[in-house]
């Protein structure tokens, strides 16, 4: 099976595969993705409901300082440091660009609190941009399916990239990370449910 007719799977399983964080703005998304570190998104979203509501910009989520937003945010685990960065990059975000969220990656990833993948997240869902953020579920599908070796989640994008063509990133992120949610699960993958046996290098090996 060739990239292409991987693709074509994938999106036959996922047609729905899309960012699952909900959000209004930019910077709503920016909130969102630091909260979505080491937690659901489901659980993101229900916190970010209540949130967004009473403070939906900059301003108003800076206005809360860190022990409000540490109150609102607490269920969403590291609650500590996630209010520190979200406060510290809200900062920068209106101090040098107005409030607004720079549509640059690399300007991106100067915000605090906001690495490669966050900055791919951002670029890609808020922006239309390319770009393949590799997230747990992306890095173990990439090895299982035998797409990439790379031993860092930066590697393992550049692998991603120079595989699929420039305006499939973005899609094959969300695919990988649905994938990696529904089916291709960590302790216990769908085999019996996934169309990418035949591909699959995790499953030629173990049978
Ligand atoms: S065949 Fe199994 S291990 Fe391979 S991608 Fe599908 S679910 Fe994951």
């Amino acid at each position: 099976m060739n990239d292409a007719e991987l693709l074509v799977l994938l999106d036959r399983m996922h047609p729905r595969a899309e960012c699952e964080l909900r959000f209004a703005t930019p910077y709503q998304l920016l909130v969102a993705v630091i909260l979505s570190a080491q937690c659901t998104d489901k659980r993101v979203n229900l916190v970010t409901e209540k949130l967004f509501a009473n403070c939906p910009d900059p301003h108003s989520i800076l206005a809360l300082g860190q022990e409000g937003l540490e109150r609102e945010i607490k269920s969403c685990g590291f609650y500590h440091n996630k209010a520190k960065n979200i406060l510290a990059a809200t900062e920068m975000l209106l101090s040098e660009f107005g409030g607004e969220v720079p549509r640059d990656r690399d300007t991106l990833e100067r915000l605090p609190g906001v690495g490669r993948k966050t900055a791919n997240v951002v670029y890609a869902v808020a922006f239309g941009g390319d770009a393949i953020a590799v997230d747990t579920h992306v890095f173990r599908l990439s090895h299982r399916l035998g797409l990439s070796e790379a031993t860092t989640p930066r590697g393992v994008e550049e692998d991603l990239s120079s595989r699929f063509p420039q305006e499939a990133w973005s899609h094959l992120h969300h695919l990988l990370i649905h994938h990696g949610r529904y089916v291709c699960k960590a302790q216990s993958p769908a085999c019996g449910k996934c169309l990418l046996t035949s591909a699959c290098k995790y499953y030629s090996e173990k049978k």
